[in-house]
Order: structure tokens, then sequence, then C-alpha cells
């Protein structure tokens, strides 16, 4: 048995620089093994969320993050067959709207917020603010650079009101991004995803890795922890996320709430 948080985990007050991983690490998994066992962990997923929702009482956030490329749509639609979409709303963050920033970054963030019952997932999240913001300057240093110590803030107070955070660093290299920009291109049904922009930002590769290095060196803290999942194979990456999430949500313990005081034992219903 892997555990898959202890190895992935980013301890808290650690340096991380990604470029230094094999991302194409497997933790000694094969694919033939990794799928029944995805299966398995998604069946728990969907378990554990039917007595999340049932509860009621805390709420889960899930922040996906990665350059493009990544995987964050894919690990989305795999990962969710396990959920009912009742209890489980995806926000995927853009380019913020003028009313958006009208307001600080991170008001659209916690307006997004899952509810209790809710386990949400951040398509893109409050990152982007300390991400391309800083790769294109688009505040000054001395404004994003005060960020991490907010952004940690926020989330202790989002954790101390009930919300599990748990965070995804979806890690590809240079070269398996090259490969998936091409294969979307390539591909008639998957070329409407692809942009020239995507090419732009690919030129700024390094500084991206610069800014991820940071963000993910400050900004992990035992209540809301970044994972960084090596995920050149779709089907790892499919199966480390869906574990970590299965075994941070398994250890809240959610519990179907107890039957109506006035509901008697050995009813039948005429
Ligand atoms: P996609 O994930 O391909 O749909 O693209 C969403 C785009 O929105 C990406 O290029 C992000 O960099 C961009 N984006 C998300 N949040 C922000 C932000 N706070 N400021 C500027 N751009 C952002
Ligand atoms: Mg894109």
């Amino acid at each position: 048995m892997t555990d898959f948080r202890r190895e992935l985990r980013i301890e808290p007050g650690t340096r991380v620089r990604l470029a230094g991983r094999d991302l194409g690490d497997t933790l000694g998994w094969d694919k033939a093994r990794a799928e029944p066992a995805t299966t398995q962990e998604l069946d728990r997923l969907a378990d554990l969320q039917d007595r999340l929702w049932a509860e009621s009482k805390r709420a889960v956030l899930v922040v996906l993050q990665g350059i493009d490329a990544a995987g964050k749509d894919g690990t989305i639609k795999k990962v969710m067959t396990a959920f009912n979409p009742q209890g489980s709303p995806v926000t995927s963050f853009k380019v913020p709207s003028l009313e958006e920033l009208a307001h600080d970054y991170l008001w659209r963030v916690h307006r997004a917020m899952p509810r209790k019952g809710e386990i949400g997932i951040f398509n893109r999240s409050h990152y982007e603010d300390v991400l391309v913001v800083r790769v294109h300057e688009l505040v000054p240093r001395t404004v994003w650079s005060k960020r991490y110590d907010q952004i940690n803030a926020f989330e202790r107070h989002l954790a101390a009101n009930g919300t599990t955070i748990v965070k995804f660093f979806l890690a590809i290299d240079r070269e398996e991004q090259r490969a998936r920009f091409q294969a979307r291109y390539d591909d008639p049904t998957k070329r409407w995803k692809f942009s020239m922009g995507d090419l732009e930002e690919r030129k700024r590769w390094d500084d991206y890795q610069a800014a991820f290095d940071e963000a993910l060196s400050k900004t992990s803290t035992d209540v809301a922890p970044w994972y960084v999942i090596p995920a050149n194979r779709k089907w790892f990456r499919n199966l480390a996320v869906a574990t970590i999430l299965a075994d941070t949500i398994a250890d809240l313990k959610p519990a179907y709430p107890p039957v109506a005081a006035d509901v008697p034992t050995g009813l039948v219903i005429e």
C-alpha cells in the first residue's frame, strides 16, 4: 500500500524546486494495477461524499492548479464521476471580470466557497493571483509578494470555520506540455481548446516554474497542504488525486445523521 499523502505532500516550510523532480514518477505503480485501484478509490469517494452530504456539517475544498495542459480538466472529469453533482460544485476561475477586479482578489474566491456538505472543486483559484499575475506583472511585486501571507491567513480562517482544504499541483514537464499541445492541435475534437496564446505562455515556462516553486514553498500549511502530483502519466495522476482525496475525507469520518426523534422503529407504511 502506497501512502500517497506521505509521499506527495509538501511539508510546511520546505523549499520546493519542481525542476528537480521526476514528473513521470509512478511510485512503483503500473497502469494495469492502477486502473482497478482507481475504480476502488472512486467507489470509496462516492460513499464518503454521500455521508458528507447527508451530514451537512463540514465542507471540503479541492484546489487544482497546474500549467496549461497539466490535466486540471481531465482530473475533474475523471474524479467527479464519483460524485453526486448536487453536492459537488465546480468553479473555474478565468481572467477576472470588471466587477471582480473592482474588489480585492479573494472576493470572488470567498463567494465560490463550498457550503457545508459540499465538496467544492476549484479549477484554478486564488493562486492565479501569485502565478499569472506575477508572471505578467499585472500588479507590482510589492503587491503580489504580500499575498502568500494573506492566502495563508485566508485559508486558516476557512479551515477554522469548518472547511477542509486540499490542494493539488499537477506537475508536468516541458516536453509533456509540448506533446499535449501537439495532440490537442492534431485532434479535430480538441483543437478548439488550443490557442496561440498557449504558445505565448509556454515561452514563459521558466517564469511560471519560479512562480510555482515560490507559491508551493510558501503556502503549504498543516491546515491547507499542497500535494505535488507527478502528472506526466494521466492514469497515475488520477489514482493519486482520488486516493489523497478519499484519505482526507475519510479522516473527517462523515456520518449519516441520526433518524428523527419522532420516527419509531418497526414502522410499516400502508
Ligand atoms: P483556462 O483555464 O484555459 O480556461 O484559462 C483561464 C485563463 O484565465 C488562464 O489563462 C488564467 O491564467 C487566467 N486567469 C485566471 N485567474 C486569473 C487572474 N486572477 N488574473 C489574470 N488571469 C487569470
Ligand atoms: Mg487554457
